[in-house]
């Protein structure tokens, strides 16, 4: 097969402006917000199903790996193409179908934007729950193949709670419908399995959502600590007491002395930790609730309890965890972020053994997290220029996410496994598990084409297999698109 011959297809379906493929092009998809970095060979920018079925029948014939991509907000690698190949951008797909508020739903294409569900469904009162903290930018497909969280989902659940059915494309180009609009659809819970499966099953090309009630009040309360030991403690004691919160988010001193510099969002400059709690529902003695955990805080020692009830100061102060990870570009040129999960009562342990791993490797690590849920998110800081520093971060990375599994946690909350962690899987799962995955895997992608390599260590025979393919694609394409090309443009591929 010819290499020319895919982008002769591929430019009858998508036309010159839904297809890139010169180098300067495809260097803008190449990464995503991790360090791993790989170029595809094309890109195709479907606006249907039908291109996308049509894109995935073109793979097919000529061998290409095929990798999915929404905003490229994802943070373990997953839409990187790094064994090249056909990369799928949803990003034209992005029509909100219905908003159904008898029903409490929405269908959605899987490029739509996170925020844009709830603006849509704003005016009946509705949203969309799943709020990761790139929701201005990330999209419902991203979000559904990384089963995405973010700080409101202590009280309502990640992704997988707020999906009820979705049109999923298979790697064979064959396109299923699995769950539905309506409850409890009999079957395997195919819906559940494709939520979280970062692409390697099928790609979503629409989705049913479960919309809810915006809560009638919010109060967002601030609470300054000295330690995060003292931060940790209250937030195991406020949920022992009996009371959800919407969110619980903690950020400890570096992580304060970079958002309060770049968003001047009211937060201490010399408190050791801080807590953002959101507490919501009807407006009937939400104050009282505000102000019994208050007195938990203070009991902690919280030198200080701030309660916003105006919508203008509960943004200011919500603004800088939302814009944490930016702010980290004060502190250096790059970070990596971590993902663990601990059990809520390890957290001060966990923390302490984090800051020591950084001083071992000598790098600074900011915390910003889902406290709440126990969800760490350590903020390595390096600059990814130099070698040797990356070589550490990545090396701290891995061992910060053994301690949270020798603590009883898992390797990732909500940014998935991807290319970052595939190699960490045997710290949590046995043989056994991996192999019971790995033919769920065959049964849906028998052929390794959707997403090759990720999520699962990486074996020999997958490197070698696409690796192979990879070094065939390598030289670049000379490729213009009329007069059609001649046989010495043609290059041999597969
Ligand atoms: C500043 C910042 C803050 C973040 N905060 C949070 C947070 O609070 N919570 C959280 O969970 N995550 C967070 N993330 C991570 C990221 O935003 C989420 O994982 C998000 O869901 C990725 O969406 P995306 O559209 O960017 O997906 P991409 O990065 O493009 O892709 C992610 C994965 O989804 C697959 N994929 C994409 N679309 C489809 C589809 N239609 N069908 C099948 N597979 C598909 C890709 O192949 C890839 O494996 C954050 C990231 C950043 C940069």
């Amino acid at each position: 097969m010819k290499r020319a011959q895919a982008l002769q297809e591929l430019l009858e379906i998508f036309g010159p402006r839904g297809v890139l493929w010169e180098d300067h092009h495809l260097l803008l998809y190449e990464y995503d917000a991790t360090i791993d970095k790989g170029r595809p060979d094309f890109v195709v920018l479907p606006t249907s199903t039908e291109q996308v079925v049509a894109a995935v029948r073109i793979a097919n014939r000529y061998g290409l790996p095929i990798v999915v991509r929404g905003a490229g907000t994802g943070l373990s690698g997953g839409a990187v193409a790094d064994q090249g190949g056909l990369m799928i951008v949803t990003t034209r797909m992005r029509r909100i179908l219905e908003i159904d508020p008898v029903n409490l739903r929405a269908v959605v294409q899987p490029g739509v934007v996170n925020i844009a569900v709830s603006q849509a469904a704003a005016a009946h009162s509705l949203y969309f729950a799943p709020d990761p903290s790139s929701q201005k930018a990330c999209t419902i497909g991203g979000n559904i193949a990384e089963n995405s969280g973010g700080p409101h989902c202590l009280a309502y659940g990640v992704t997988t709670n707020h999906v009820l059915g979705l049109e999923v494309v298979l790697p064979d180009g064959e396109v299923i419908e699995v769950g539905g609009a309506a409850y409890d659809w009999p079957g395997y819970d195919l819906t559940g399995l494709i939520v979280g499966s970062e692409g390697t099953l099928g790609i979503v090309t629409k989705a049913v959502l479960r919309l809810m009630p915006a809560p009638e009040a919010v109060v967002t309360l601030l609470a300054v600590f000295d330690t995060v030991d003292q931060a940790s403690e209250t937030v195991s004691a406020i949920i022992a007491d009996g009371t959800i919160p919407g969110a619980i988010e903690m950020m400890d001193h570096t992580a304060i002395q970079a958002v309060e510099s770049a968003k001047r969002c009211g937060y201490p400059m010399d408190a050791g930790a801080v807590l953002l709690i959101d507490v919501e529902g009807l407006p009937e003695g939400l104050e009282d609730l505000a102000r019994h955990i208050a007195r938990i805080c203070e009991h902690f020692d919280a030198r200080e309890v701030r309660i916003a009830t105006d919508p203008a100061e509960r943004e200011r102060l919500w603004s800088g965890r939302k814009g944490a990870f930016g702010a980290m570009g004060r502190l250096a040129p790059s970070y990596l972020v971590q993902d663990g999960v601990v059990p809520r009562d390890q957290l001060p342990r966990v923390l302490r053994q984090i800051q020591e791993i950084g001083r071992r490797y000598g790098l600074t690590i900011a915390n910003v997290f889902h406290a709440g849920d126990g969800n760490l998110h350590p903020l390595i800081l390096f600059d990814e220029r130099d070698p040797e520093l990356t070589r550490r971060a990545v090396e701290a990375g891995a061992e910060i996410i053994r301690a949270c599994v020798e603590a009883g946690g898992t390797l990732t909350g909500e940014h998935g496994i991807g290319l970052e962690k595939r190699d960490l899987m045997p710290l949590l799962f046995s043989p056994a598990d991996l192999e019971a995955m790995a033919r769920i895997k065959a049964a849906f992608n028998p052929e390794n084409r959707l997403n090759p390599c990720k999520m699962f260590p990486s074996t020999r025979m997958c490197l070698e297999t696409w690796s192979r393919r990879k070094a065939r694609m390598e030289k670049p394409i000379r490729y213009r698109i009329t007069p059609a090309p001649t046989e010495a443009e043609e290059e041999l591929w597969i």
